[in-house]
């Protein structure tokens, strides 16, 4: 095998470093792209499951817990496998050391337990790579403005593959992960999911940020905005192919380099997600931003919102945010009860959300009435809806979510024939 691409990220998500048989096999990979002749960086996640146990710790401890501990605790993962990862690759006669975050370093904003990277000096990494060492770099993990660890949120480790790929001006981005390619929808939830050959970084964008956990949506951003060219593909697949036109996995690219435009693209869902409805607010100029400044104050993202105003001068407004975040969005309504002097709150955590995501609703209309009609058909009951310019979003119950996936991957005609 031949490396048509001179230089490349690799990027290995949790199950495909679940244990020591899987790095082994990875230390493999790695291996034959360097005999290959490339310049590899390789990005690891923790073990699969990892990262669950440390978040679960810290819960256990204490809800609400200092966010910067919980970056120390759960950072610790990737520690692990990177050095893991090093040690199986020196066995295999390749030179190659771990990077922690703070060692390259990976700068990141003060938003502890959800940082944004700020910046990475490619240099190191560089010069590593051309004295032919592999350096394999802790994922998901940098160093705040405090000089003290932070994390990027859940599956950050893709921003990190796709921040270091920036950072030393890769050839590709390639992200190994436990399926194939990015799917019309989660292949998991609907086996006839086809498989895209490629994706717009815009409607990729679109869809992580609906719930695709495929790619972290932050990896999205900065690989739009970096023009990195992202593949994503099997760590379990066999054989790789020698030449860059006859790439296995789906490929993150310009909308321009798609030839066939679908109306919808792909469907997805989030689990993660709550319903907070506060009832009977008196209405008056200032509510939205009583109720949302506090929130946004707190760095918890609210998603879909609604507002409805009865006769009587009273009015309800309903949001969703993350189930991670409900605890401290519930804590901060009740602190501003005096100010905005509501009659209930309520909270709903059985909920999901399921968006319709493609450009081509750019210029087609009923996209979304296709949807509503979709879902009345089978009695699914709509809660909140939102829409962007190609996307469209439902809260319907969770029992709902994998009838209403598949009936509208059916209606859209994605089904693989
Ligand atoms: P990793 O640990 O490698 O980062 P993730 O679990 O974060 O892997 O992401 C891969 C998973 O994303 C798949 O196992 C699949 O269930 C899920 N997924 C959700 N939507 C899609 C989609 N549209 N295409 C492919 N996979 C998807
Ligand atoms: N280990 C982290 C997580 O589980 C980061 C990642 O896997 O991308 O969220
Ligand atoms: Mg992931």
């Amino acid at each position: 095998m031949s490396c048509s691409t001179r230089r490349i990220v690799m990027k290995f998500g949790g199950t495909s470093v679940g244990d020591l048989d899987r790095i082994r096999a990875v230390a493999a990979r790695v291996k034959k792209q360097v005999e290959a002749g490339c310049e590899v960086a390789v990005v690891v996640s923790a073990m699969a499951g990892e990262t669950n146990r440390l978040v679960g710790f810290c819960q256990a401890l204490s809800p609400l817990h200092d966010p910067r501990e919980y970056d120390a605790v759960v950072a610790t993962g990737e520690q692990v496998t990177s050095g893991l990862l090093a040690i199986a690759l020196q066995g295999l006669g390749v030179d190659a050391r771990s990077f922690q975050g703070w060692q390259l370093p990976v700068r990141t904003d003060d938003a502890h337990g959800k940082a944004r990277i700020t910046g990475i000096d490619g240099e190191k990494l560089i010069a590593c790579m051309s004295h032919g060492q592999v350096p394999v770099i802790a994922g998901f993990q940098g160093i705040g403005p405090d000089e003290r660890i932070s994390t990027l949120g859940r599956g950050g480790s893709d921003t990190s593959a796709v921040a270091v790929a920036a950072a030393v001006r890769a050839d590709r981005c390639d992200i190994y992960t436990d399926v194939d390619g990015v799917y019309t929808t989660d292949p998991r939830i609907v086996p006839t999911a086809r498989k895209l050959g490629r994706i717009s970084y815009e409607e990729m964008l679109e869809l992580a940020s609906v719930g695709a956990k495929v790619l972290q949506t932050r990896s999205v951003e900065l690989a739009m905005k970096e023009r990195v060219r992202v593949q994503v593909l099997s760590s379990f697949a066999d054989d790789e192919p020698a030449a860059d036109d006859a790439l296995p996995g789906s490929l993150v690219v310009d909308e321009d380099e798609i030839v066939e435009q679908e109306l919808v693209t792909g469907i997805a869902y989030s689990r993660d997600e709550a319903k907070v409805a506060i009832r009977r607010i008196p209405d008056r100029p200032g509510i939205a931003a009583a109720i949302f400044g506090p929130l946004s104050d707190a760095n918890i993202n609210v998603d879909m919102i609604v507002q409805s105003t009865g006769e009587d001068d009273m009015t309800n407004m309903t949001f969703t945010t993350t189930r991670t975040d409900l605890d401290r969005a519930i804590a901060i309504m009740e602190a501003a009860h005096p100010e905005i002097q509501y009659g209930q709150l309520h909270t709903d955590t059985n909920v999901v959300k399921v968006s319709v995501v493609g450009i081509g609703m750019r210029s087609h209309a009923g996209v979304a009435n296709m949807m509503f009609r979709t879902l009345s058909d089978r009695g699914i009951n709509i809660q909140v809806i939102s829409t962007s310019e190609i996307k469209v979003s439902v809260l319907i119950a969770a029992e709902y979510a994998e009838l209403a996936i598949r009936a509208l991957h059916t209606a859209y005609g994605l089904d693989a024939v």
